[in-house]
């Protein structure tokens, strides 16, 4: 297959471009870089630097390539800087879709679309496991930007006989085994790669709150490795190719557990081998006690099933890159 990914110089999306080149399909990357890395972007792949926002490029790049699925991994997805410049990210996270499913509209509506959403979308979530259709509150302009874009998808699917997943990631994690691609965002906000960072540069980590009302007061998470978000990504454009009609489906990505953030921490001093200083500080604004995905879904929709997401898998990868990159790619 041909597939065009807006945003594949990105975490997530340079793994699932390296996973789909290894399958061995045809990949163009479309990346402004403006928070993607062009190191991160597999040789094999064709490269376009251009912005998402800009509508004629991403229509060229669209005649030009002429993909057999779009993959959108394209977005600003800093929550305290969604806050601080809501401005920002609606242009980006929902003009930017709006523009993109405009293109495919005048070009081919029913090429299959893959949208990169997040389980930000629920806010405090009602229930655990989180289902896909439970009720949403998005907390910051962050979610909201994403869940206004998952509406957009879906109307113009139905309107406009579109087939679309919006895939609804809980906490990408990890990275390539070779070691030579991952995490690198600056700043770094997560928990795995500043813990990590802690332990090279014998740093202390701050744990955000322990108040919380979960088993050790400190806040659970989902923890999903980006080789298997890579993976699910392939599975959701195979169930696109069989769907005859206009289509839109969100579906959770995740392992249907959590780990608190002290478990994390705990796990990574045995797994890598190191003590890791930590101390509790003030709890974020917005952070939920406890996320994690219901899975049923995925596994009946997609057949998917994540193969590397244990905490030894996703630290010692995560690690490895680190190791490598300790200034991530401008080492
Ligand atoms: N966290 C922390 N210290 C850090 C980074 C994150 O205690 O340096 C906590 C954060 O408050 C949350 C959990 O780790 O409870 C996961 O945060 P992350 O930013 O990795 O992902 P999120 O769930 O916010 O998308």
């Amino acid at each position: 297959m041909k597939l065009l990914v807006i945003g594949g110089a990105g975490y997530i999306g340079s793994h699932f471009v390296r996973h789909s080149l290894r399958a061995g399909h045809s990949v163009a990357v479309y990346d402004n870089l403006s928070t993607g890395h062009r190191q991160a972007v597999h040789p094999d792949a064709t490269f376009i630097l251009a912005d998402l926002l800009h509508e004629p490029s991403l229509t060229k790049a669209i005649a030009d390539f002429k993909p057999d699925a779009i993959l959108h991994f394209a977005a600003l997805a800093l929550v305290p800087e969604s806050v601080k410049e809501p401005a920002k990210y609606y242009k980006n996270n929902v003009e930017g879709v709006r523009i993109l499913l405009d293109a495919l509209k005048s070009w081919n509506a029913s090429c299959p679309l893959i949208f990169s959403s997040t389980c930000a979308v629920f806010g405090v979530p009602e229930h655990l496991p989180i289902s896909e259709d439970d009720p949403k509150h998005p907390i910051s302009p962050y979610g909201r930007s994403k869940l206004m874009a998952e509406y957009l998808i879906e109307d113009y699917s139905k309107a406009y006989g579109m087939r679309a997943i919006a895939l609804r990631y809980f906490n990408a994690c990890g990275a390539d085994t070779k070691g030579d691609i991952g995490e690198d965002h600056k700043p770094e906000t997560h928990l795995i790669p500043n813990i990590i960072r802690s332990a090279q540069r014998s740093e202390t980590l701050t744990i955000f709150g322990d108040d919380f009302d979960t088993k050790d007061g400190t806040c659970v998470r989902d923890y999903i490795h980006v080789n298997d978000l890579a993976n699910a990504h392939l599975k959701a454009i195979d169930f696109l190719m069989q769907k005859e009609h206009s289509c839109f489906e969100a579906i959770h990505l995740g392992q249907g557990k959590g780990y608190s953030n002290l478990e994390i921490v705990q796990s990574a001093e045995s797994i890598l081998n190191t003590p890791i200083n930590y101390r509790i500080g003030k709890s974020r604004e917005g952070d939920p006690p406890r996320l994690f995905a219901s899975t049923v879904k995925a596994q009946r929709l997609l057949k998917f099933t994540p193969q590397h997401s244990d905490l030894n898998s996703i630290l010692s990868s995560a690690y490895k890159w680190h190791k490598n990159h300790p200034e991530g790619f401008d080492s």
